[in-house]
């Protein structure tokens, strides 16, 4: 930030008395600006046929990561529980009415300040369909699941979990709490450059020999 909210004074970006770390400060009203991390809540959607879990997956029609598939989620509005603002994603994203179940996974994301809280929700309808920021909407067995194409990792690490416990329905009720680390989250960008720039090369060579 760069001007006081409350007076339009730009703001230093200092240590307050009495605090250990920097924060925005008004030199002017004094006004301290706490910058805390945000809440990413959603839901994993699932839907059993012929005694088959089948995961719902969204397509995504916006950046960031246009074009991958993610589990319905989205920053927390105020005045919402964790439970509404998961039930609304999934609402909003993928025109499906859930009620959560437990809490599956909890993952923070120190780098982008961010935790992303993802909830199990069972699909009694098989009822579903693209929302304004999704492309497609789509119901995928596990050996179906484009993992190669999923566009967030703490999407991802979720469901690795959930078909690693889909038949241990203790493990599945309980909440699975991890942390994402920068160095983790950049070995992911290096690897997935290194399979584009395959392609690529594979492509041409594929363009020269026809
Ligand atoms: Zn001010």
């Amino acid at each position: 930030m760069k001007f006081c909210s409350h007076c339009a004074t730009e703001v230093e970006f200092r240590i307050p008395a009495g605090d250990n770390r920097q924060r925005y400060v008004c030199p002017s009203c004094d006004t301290i600006f706490y910058q805390n991390p945000r809440i990413v809540a959603g839901t994993l959607p699932f839907y059993y046929h012929d005694g088959e879990p089948q995961i719902l997956l969204c397509k995504r029609a916006i950046e960031p990561r246009k074009g991958f598939w993610t589990l319905p989620a989205g920053f927390m509005e105020n005045g919402e529980t964790t439970e509404q603002a998961a039930e609304r994603e999934t609402r909003e994203e993928a025109l499906a009415d859930v009620t959560v179940q437990s809490l599956f996974t909890m993952v923070s994301v120190p780098h982008i300040d961010q935790v992303h809280m993802f909830f199990l929700a069972r699909m009694e309808k098989h009822q579903f369909g693209a929302g304004e920021e999704t492309a497609e909407a789509k119901l995928f067995r596990e050996q179906d699941i484009p993992w190669k194409e999923i566009a967030f990792p703490t999407v991802a690490r979720t469901l690795k979990r959930f078909f690693e416990y889909k038949n241990d329905s203790a493990a599945l009720a309980r909440c699975h709490s991890s942390a994402i680390l920068p160095s983790e989250a950049l070995r992911k960008l290096e690897a997935e450059e290194r399979e584009r720039q395959k392609r690529e090369a594979q492509k041409s060579t594929n363009g020269q020999t026809s």
